[in-house]
């Protein structure tokens, strides 16, 4: 039994989500699992090189965060999973590096994670996807 499940979630996809749905509501049977869900906004290189991500030099950019969180909060009402056992995070960077960081933090012993995009199948995994599995310190359940 898992204590604490992180799920990713690229909210631009909304199969994949479908896909990991029953998977995370099967792990997540006990009253005391925690169960995060975690969307990253990847970085602008050019932005983020200046330093200039979380400044005033982006006014937009506390607006936008705020957008990707209701979007998130949507997505995870399709996971039927108690309020008391979810917690969302936003971040920005990398996503691989944020998922596997979170992990860490919240001492993570289950990532559940879609492969990849269904309309790129010539990978069988993902980049994201890939190199959390190569990574992560704990269980990663990849869902095909
Ligand atoms: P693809 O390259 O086909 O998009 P990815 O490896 O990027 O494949 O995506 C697989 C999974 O990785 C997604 O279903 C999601 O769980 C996670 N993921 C990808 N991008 C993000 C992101 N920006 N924030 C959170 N999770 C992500």
């Amino acid at each position: 039994m898992y204590n604490s499940i992180l799920v990713p979630i690229d909210i631009s996809e909304g199969d994949l989500t479908q896909q990991v749905i029953s998977h995370v509501q099967t792990h997540a049977v006990m009253n005391t699992t925690k169960v995060h869900f975690l969307t990253v906004i990847p970085s602008l290189p050019y932005y983020s090189s200046l330093g200039l991500a979380y400044s005033v030099e982006m006014p937009k950019m506390q607006e936008f965060r705020e957008e990707v969180q209701a979007k998130l909060d949507d997505i995870v009402k399709q996971f039927k999973i108690p309020a008391n056992k979810i917690q969302t995070h936003v971040t920005t960077g990398s996503p691989k590096d944020q998922i596997l960081k979170l992990a860490d933090t919240m001492s993570t012993d289950l990532i559940i994670i879609a492969s990849h995009r269904p309309d790129i199948s010539t990978y069988l995994l993902g980049s994201t996807a890939a190199a959390v599995v190569r990574h992560a310190k704990c269980a990663v359940l990849v869902v095909r």
